[in-house]
Formats: structure tokens, sequence, C-alpha cells
């Protein structure tokens, strides 16, 4: 029998956050696996954990799953655990989960913090409809095409950035998405926890003066649906009666319903419509 693999969310910051379950999780697998041993030792001696722990980190991830999978065939059960939040979010637990599954072994996850969630709940933006796109990536073509994407994104969008690069991102938001609600919250569940809430612009002023620190999560609000219609009768302003047909006739609209859209956005009747497409 093949041992289980347990994704255990561990806290962001307040140690209060750790589940019961977690906690008896850790003290009852064979191995666990941790992002940092160092780091996560603190967190072991205080819940009197004395469970032997392995590195298992972003360099070594790879090889170390391999591992791991090993042993997790071997009938041992191994707990993977990251520096803070839910493992997967942002670290290398995905890789592990990907090779046990490849693997036929079994993963489960205890659920706990993340602070995407944590922070998304706080940030007085949209929370029914949400992306999550962690850290923007360093490659600059890369962030280009990603930032594109973003401007047309109607969803609450949650990112993950260090304090020294705050900033720059906050800058390059801004120039790409214009000047839209952000919600910048800091440190969650420690002492110093601080949400920010205000527009990019203002946050830009407020961190030129004011050095950013700590873990934060910024979290924007997503293009409104007008501000898309807005666009949208903007790019059809300069288009004849037919191409402004096509244009619906492209998205997949039937030829009935882009009639109706074509005089709805061009304030005439259907039938003015019908009769230029007929000629
Ligand atoms: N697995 C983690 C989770 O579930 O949230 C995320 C790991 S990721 C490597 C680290 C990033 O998470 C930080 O750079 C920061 O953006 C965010 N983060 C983690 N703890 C935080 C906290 N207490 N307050 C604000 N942001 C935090």
């Amino acid at each position: 029998m093949s041992g289980i693999l347990y994704l255990c969310a561990t806290p962001i910051g307040n140690l209060e956050d750790i589940t019961f379950r977690v906690v008896r999780t850790l003290k009852e697998v064979d191995l666990i696996a941790a992002e940092d041993t160092r780091h996560s030792i603190k967190l072991l001696n205080h819940f009197e954990i004395k469970t032997p722990m392995t590195s298992y980190h972003e360099f070594n991830k790879v090889e170390k799953a391999h591992y791991l999978v090993e042993q997790l065939k071997q009938g041992y059960n191994v707990a993977c655990i990251t520096d803070a939040g839910t493992p997967g979010i942002s670290d290398p637990g995905e890789e592990l989960v990907r090779q046990c599954l490849e693997a036929g072994i079994q993963v489960t996850s205890l659920p706990g913090p993340a602070a995407c969630i944590t922070a998304l709940t706080m940030s007085g933006l949209g929370t029914r409809r949400f992306c999550f796109e962690a850290f923007l990536p360093s490659d600059k073509k890369e962030k280009q095409q990603i930032l594109e994407e973003l401007k047309r994104e109607t969803r609450t969008i949650i990112l993950y950035e260090a304090p020294h690069r705050l900033l720059k991102t906050l800058t390059e938001l801004a120039e790409a998405l214009g000047n839209r609600r952000v919600t910048i919250a800091r440190e969650l569940t420690k002492k110093h926890e601080t949400v920010f809430a205000t527009r990019l612009e203002e946050a830009i002023s407020y961190y030129n003066e004011n050095e950013p620190k700590g873990e934060c999560v910024v979290i924007i609000e997503g293009k409104s649906f007008e501000e898309i219609r807005e666009e949208e009768i903007q790019s059809w302003e300069a288009l004849t009666i037919e191409e402004h047909m096509e244009l619906y006739l492209k998205k997949g609209v039937d030829q009935k319903e882009a009639m109706k859209l074509v005089a709805k956005d061009r304030g005439i009747s259907k039938r003015d419509v019908y009769k230029v497409i007929r000629c």
C-alpha cells in the first residue's frame, strides 16, 4: 500500500491560524517535506511536532519530488509544508502533486490560510469573480503579454508582490490598466496588518514617499462591462454598417441578433440595417 501525500496549509503570520487537523497530521506522518527547514522548525517546535523534516524547495523540487514519490510508494506518509500558506499556491508544492498523481499516489489537501484569499475577502473589491495572477513574471516580454491580457480582465485581479518591487509593479499596472481601484493588503494576520484601499496613482504617490515594507498582496478591480461597451462603441464608430455587422458575426453572434445589436448601437432601426446589408 502506498502512503498518502498531505498538503498542509500553515499560518501566513499568526500561529493560531493552524488547524487542529494539520497539527495532528504533521505529528502522525512519517516525513515532512518543508520548503525551508530552518524556517519551519520554529513552527514544529511551537506545536511540539517531532516528525523528521527534509527540504523540498524551488531549486531541488524535481529530483526531490522523485525521492518523495519513492518514499510514498514504499508506504510512508508524507506531509508537504511551505514557508507560509497553502502548498502549491506560488510555491514548489505544485511539482510534487503532479509527480504523485502521475505515480498513482493519493494526494489530499488540508485547507487553511492562503494570502490571496485572505487579502481578497478584506479588499472591498468584487469577490464573486476573481483571478489569481500570483507574481508577475520577471521576463519583460512575458510580463508585457500578461499586462496586455489583464487590460480586458473583468474579474478582480489578485497579485503577489515583494516589497522591493511593489512601486515598480504598481507603476506598470497603472500604465497598463489606468487609474483603477486597488487594495494593498500588507502583513496579513500579523501585528502590523494594514489594508490600503485606494487607486493606483494614489498608491504610487504614497509609496514614493513611504518605503514599502512587509509582504503584500495587490488586488485590483477588474475592467467594468460599461467600459468595455464604451470601447466597443468607439471602435465601431468609424465602421460602415457592413463592417459593424461583420464585427458581431465574427464574435459568433447570428445574423438576426447581429442586426439587432448594430441597430441598437447606432440608434437606428433593424430595417435600416437590413436595407444596407441587403444591397
Ligand atoms: N503559499 C502562499 C499562500 O498560500 O499564500 C504564498 C507563497 S508566495 C511564495 C509568498 C507571497 O505571498 C508573498 O510575496 C506575498 O505576496 C504573499 N504573502 C504571504 N504571506 C503574506 C502575509 N502575511 N501578508 C501579505 N502577503 C503575504
